[in-house]
């Protein structure tokens, strides 16, 4: 039978942090025809593989259509009564903080608000972290450093006006496809040249101006000889250092002491002289320069100050806030900066705000928090390692698959039987994180991208709406209702009377702004009073957006003043430390591995594994290996190989290429138990963590190889 279209509706893209518009017109049947959206600022209706195969992914076949206890089907309030039993018997005997919560850079603003509100206001654990520890944590440390908060200074427009940009550990054609379509775009029209940093000749390293291959790790040695280089060629904004900057001589005195001088930049990177001499010449001479970093610089041990010593070489220039130039931390997630806003990091409260007594108060009051915590919680992989020694005693996972994504996952499955509550609130059936189990487990089915209902918000800080076109399947459910449901079972329903997404917008805008109206950088209080229908239709905007006197005012950049968070308002230079990695090769693991995505697939594969299109692109797990390393190995083009580290092992088919650096092999990070035998990432990194943001070392882990 013909169906007749329905009304197309505009949402946003459910994979990555460029947070694309799209158009999705229902067929009636369950699927979509999905499009772009051409009125969206952030793709203008283009979309890349993965976005344009959005409608291939909405099957049921592996949902997870009811609530399960203990492995059979229960009714909602079986389950319900299950967690909310769970938890209390858990405070009861072992204190709030044995409970612990981890959630995703997947959910909506929404979802992330509530669980976090009923977390640390109301059960009063600080415990709760986000995979987004493992995406962007290492840059929202290395901003509150320099800044004195989260902020992202600059917007997509400047990568359209900058005449240079640097990207550091980003295969930003692959990961941020519509962002690269930017910047090619800019390549054509104004000759904007690309410099790419990155230990593997990727996608986006082939098409660069310059293509710096430098050793893993290395990245703060190259930004210190960065910052020598300015000072020693006159190329400071000696104003703006002096009107809105502190720090620079101690940080200066560092770079000179790791990197004085082009042979030692050399010597540390392993990088020809004449190339990074060509680097420098090339930033010192351009004023309009973006440096965008990702993954390759935050997921390293010393991933804060490899953030740091890039906004050093901004700051240092004045080169920020202003059009066409800027540090930008491109995000991973879609809504990894949401998270960021409602506190969802275990180092923050809500609203951007810290644990000092007077934003505890503040956020204490505007919730009417019985039980609201006054300090940090422990960051993932530590929150991780507190269910083996027996300190959290209840887990409750959203949206997340933290059993192939964290470290040293196999340890996290053997913790996980220990647990006395383990809760997992999913869209999939049978991924490796719903497969296992505790001593007593809940599955609660979630709604998924194209059911659920509110907002995300992007890399350049615009949040957006994220709109359901496809009616709620089997028994699922918003996170956010499933989360008021059980305050409400824990007797504090008055405080999560929700019953839609704008309610509890309206309620996280006012809490940005509570008692301190356009003082603050995450400052959305001009959205307090939406209407529903306004919400309903509301266009992106990006953050901040304030009211002064009833005029409503948003900000493409900030820092255009000069002016910073901090104290004293003016920013801050950080010495870094000398480049090393948390574990270096050994003569047993000769080699260091690197990881990362593919073109076509996303994080775990629940969802970009549906579609056969996306899966053709690479459809095994596989190991770049550098063809000096593979004949040393005895592996051969096309062979399988097994790779182990000190934590575990997987089994990859081999490619060998010289796009791979020599020692420094690459594996994809999608693959699973679920979806391929011994092949994940989790089972091999090591957890060596950053000090500063927490962020796992997942680019740099001592393996060997040998053939199969
Ligand atoms: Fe989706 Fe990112 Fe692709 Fe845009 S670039 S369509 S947000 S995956």
């Amino acid at each position: 039978t013909a169906h007749a279209p329905e009304p197309t509706v505009r949402t946003t893209c459910a994979y990555c942090g460029v947070g694309c518009g799209v158009l999705a017109t229902p067929d009636g049947q369950g699927g979509a025809a999905i499009a772009g959206d051409p009125d969206h600022p952030a793709n203008f209706g283009r979309l890349c593989s993965k976005g344009s195969a959005l409608g291939e992914t909405l099957g049921l076949e592996d949902r997870l259509l009811h609530p399960m206890l203990d492995g059979r089907r229960a009714s909602w309030e079986e389950a319900l009564g299950a967690v909310a039993g769970g938890l209390r018997r858990t405070i009861e005997r072992h204190g709030p903080d044995s409970v612990a919560f981890y959630l995703s850079g997947q959910l909506l603003t929404e979802d992330y608000y509530v669980a976090n509100k009923l977390a640390k206001g109301f059960i009063g654990t600080p415990h709760v972290d986000t995979n987004s520890r493992l995406c962007m944590s290492s840059a929202v440390a290395a901003h509150r450093r320099a800044f004195g908060s989260d902020t992202v200074p600059g917007c997509y427009e400047d990568l359209d006006e900058a005449d240079l940009i640097v990207l550091v550990g980003s295969n930003t054609a692959w990961c941020h496809p519509i962002l690269y379509r930017r910047m090619t775009d800019a390549r054509t029209k104004r000759g904007t040249r690309l410099v790419v940093i990155d230990p593997r000749r990727t996608q986006t390293a082939e098409e660069a101006d310059l293509f710096l291959p430098l050793a893993p790790g290395s990245d703060s040695a190259l930004f210190s000889g960065l910052l020598v280089h300015l000072a020693d060629t006159g190329t400071l904004d000696a104003g703006f250092i002096e009107r809105s900057t502190s720090g620079l001589d101690a940080a200066l005195d560092r770079a000179r002491s790791i990197a004085p001088n082009l042979a030692a930049v050399a010597a540390l990177t392993g990088l020809d002289e004449a190339r990074i001499a060509e680097f420098y010449a090339m930033f010192a001479d351009t004023e309009r320069v973006v440096t965008a970093f990702s993954q390759g610089a935050n997921q390293s041990a010393q991933g804060t100050d490899k953030g740091n010593a890039i906004i050093n070489c901004h700051l240092a220039t004045g080169r920020i806030g202003t059009p066409g130039a800027g540090p930008l931390s491109l995000t991973g997630q879609p809504n990894a900066m949401g998270g960021r806003e409602v506190g969802g990091l275990a180092n923050m409260l809500a609203a951007h705000m810290h644990f000092t007594p007077e934003e505890v108060d503040r956020v204490r009051r505007f919730w009417k928090a019985p039980n609201i915590i006054t300090g940090e919680g422990m960051k993932a992989v530590a929150l991780f390692e507190a269910i083996e020694t027996g300190r959290i005693k209840a887990l409750w996972v959203i949206g997340t698959n933290p059993l192939v994504s964290m470290p040293r996952a196999e340890r996290i499955r053997a913790a996980i039987e220990t647990l006395d509550l383990y809760v997992v609130s999913e869209v999939v059936a049978d991924s490796d994180t719903a497969a296992a189990r505790g001593k007593r487990t809940v599955l609660l089915p979630a709604l998924g991208w194209g059911e659920k209902d509110g907002t995300v918000t992007n890399t350049e800080r615009r949040i957006s709406r994220q709109r359901g076109f496809l009616t709620a399947p089997g028994e699922a459910r918003a996170d956010w209702a499933i989360l008021s449901d059980v305050a409400r079972r824990l007797g504090h329903g008055e405080a999560f009377p929700y019953t839609s997404a704008a309610a509890i917008f309206r309620e996280h805008a006012a809490l940005s702004a509570f008692e301190n109206e356009g003082t603050r950088d995450f400052d959305i209080g001009g959205l307090a009073d939406i209407g529903d229908r306004a919400y309903d239709v509301s266009a992106p905007v990006q953050w901040p957006v304030t009211r002064k006197g009833g005029t409503v005012s948003t900000r493409k950049r900030l820092f255009a003043d000069g002016r910073f968070f901090t104290f004293d308002g003016r920013a801050r230079f950080v010495a870094v430390q000398r480049p090393a990695l948390a574990e270096p090769a050994t003569p047993q693991r000769p080699l260091v591995l690197n990881t990362g995505r593919v073109r076509d697939h996303w994080h775990t594969m629940t969802r970009t594994g549906r579609s056969q299109r996306l899966a053709a692109h690479r459809s095994v797990p596989f190991l770049e290996i550098h063809p000096d390393d593979a004949a040393a190995a005895g592996l051969t083009d096309g062979g399988i190989a097994r790779l182990s580290s000190a934590h575990g092992e997987a089994e990859l088919e081999v490619a060998v290429t010289d796009a791979a650096l020599p020692g420094n092999p690459f594996m994809p990070m999608h693959w699973s138990d679920a979806t391929a035998s011994r092949a994940f990432v989790g089972a091999l990194a090591q957890g060596a963590n950053d000090p500063v943001s927490g962020q796992p070392e997942l680019k740099a882990t001592p393996a060997a190889v040998t053939p199969v």
